[in-house]
């Protein structure tokens, strides 16, 4: 993959530079020929296959932004976003897989990793690792910060002992970043984030949830029992686990958007094509005006959550303030793609309904873009306190 700088921000936001268009068709096409005709069995059987796994490995983008000296395409935030929203128009699964590995995982240890923890782990995530990003337990999830898992000093290591549940990734991932709480009388700042692989003794992958939507990504609870954890295993500053949570989702939400925009662009193109191949009345529905004022209400709404989401990423990856912006786009990109699947469904008719054709799928796999990396209301909340200077 080319190494690539994010486009000058006097341009467009969908304007994109030469290497990001040239990266878009290179997802896009691996999109349909390799993703596509999966999609179908791996949602059936809930499961993604280990070889699709292996050629996202081999086409870079498990690795978007880890640095080329350990394998990884060094290029930008805006390009994870790229990949996922493309993956995601096909199916939301693979997106999904992809978003955590490069905008939690990846992320997380690019910003607070030490020198040998990247020179551990980088080169496996870029080359055949999944990774995994664990916070939520089942007490505690709007609530990130009442979790109960908690760690103990040993002396030469730490002992995680609890339970996570939700972890995307959980049946693939070799390593899994874990929120646990080393000091509970000093609340939220007792939390600190540890570097977990799947082999550590003591550690174990759980139940797999069985889904409404994204049924091919692998949502799992995580055991920890008395699982030691090396020293050199914290990721950045002991007490500090909350502030990583905090600043990884800030940018990980920025995925969710675009995962919710491919989601809704998957589910237009197929709105449209078959508005004008469905005839009734003796023509194509998409002659019908009702039916065209409702697919152009649909596409501003896709490309108001593009531009969203493109701006948060585009800001994210200049270093400019984006948390207001990350937190509309995901609330709005994840609304716009409830709105656009459903009224896809509708153009549909009976048909829109049937497991036959691929609208239904869309439909549900979007739900989720209103549940994780934080809930609709906690997005309001984000931009609330922005607006009111809380933050
Ligand atoms: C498919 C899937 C994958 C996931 N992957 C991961 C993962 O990889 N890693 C991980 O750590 N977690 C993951 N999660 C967990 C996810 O982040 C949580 O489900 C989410 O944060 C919501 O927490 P909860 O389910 O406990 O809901 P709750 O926090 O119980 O919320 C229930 C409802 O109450 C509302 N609510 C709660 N508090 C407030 C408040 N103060 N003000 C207003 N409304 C409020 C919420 O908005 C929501 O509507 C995943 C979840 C799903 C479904």
């Amino acid at each position: 993959m080319p190494e690539t700088t994010s486009a000058p921000r006097s341009l467009p936001l969908t304007d994109l530079s030469d290497d990001e268009k040239s990266f878009r068709e290179l997802v896009r096409d691996f999109a349909e020929e390799r993703l596509r005709p999966l999609v179908r069995k791996m949602d059936e059987e809930s499961k993604i296959p280990r070889e699709l796994i292996d050629a996202c490995f081999d086409l870079g983008i498990m690795g978007i932004e880890v640095p080329d000296q350990y394998g990884g395409a060094g290029a930008t935030f805006f390009m994870s976003i790229v990949a996922v929203e493309e993956l995601a128009r096909v199916d939301a699964s693979l997106a999904v897989l992809v978003d955590v590995q490069n905008t939690l995982v990846n992320n997380a240890l690019l910003r607070w990793g030490t020198d040998a923890q990247k020179a551990r782990y980088f080169p496996k995530l870029a080359a055949e690792w999944v990774g995994a990003y664990a916070l939520s337990e089942a007490g505690s999830g709007s609530d990130a910060f009442a979790l109960a898992c908690h760690a103990e000093d040993k002396g030469d290591h730490y002992e995680l002992t609890g339970r996570k549940l939700w972890i995307t990734n959980g049946s693939e991932a070799e390593l899994f970043i874990v929120m646990a709480n080393l000091d509970p009388s000093k609340g939220y700042k007792g939390i600190t984030s540890f570097l977990v692989e799947r082999s550590f003794p003591g550690f174990t992958v759980g139940k797999k949830e069985d889904k409404l939507g994204i049924r091919a990504s692998s949502t799992c609870e995580l055991v920890l029992e008395g699982c030691p954890v090396p020293k050199e295993n914290v990721l950045g500053e002991v007490g500090k686990g909350y502030k990583i949570a905090i600043e990884t989702l800030n940018e990980g939400r920025i995925g969710i958007g675009a995962q919710m925009v491919g989601v809704a662009q998957g589910a237009f193109e197929c709105g449209l094509k078959y508005a004008q191949e469905r005839a009734q009345f003796g023509k194509p529905i998409a002659e019908f005006q009702a039916v065209q004022f409702q697919l152009a209400d649909l596409a501003t709404e896709i490309e108001a959550a593009r531009l969203l989401t493109y701006n948060a990423a585009r800001l994210r990856d200049t270093g400019a303030p984006f948390v207001k912006e990350a937190a509309m786009a995901k609330l709005f990109a994840s609304r716009a793609a409830e709105h656009v699947t459903s009224k896809v469904v509708e153009v549909y008719g009976g048909y829109g309904f049937s497991r036959e054709y691929p609208v239904e799928k869309y439909f549900r796999d979007q739900k989720v873009g209103q549940i994780y990396e934080g809930t609709s209301n906690m997005q309001l909340l984000i931009i609330a306190k922005q607006l009111l200077g809380k933050m």
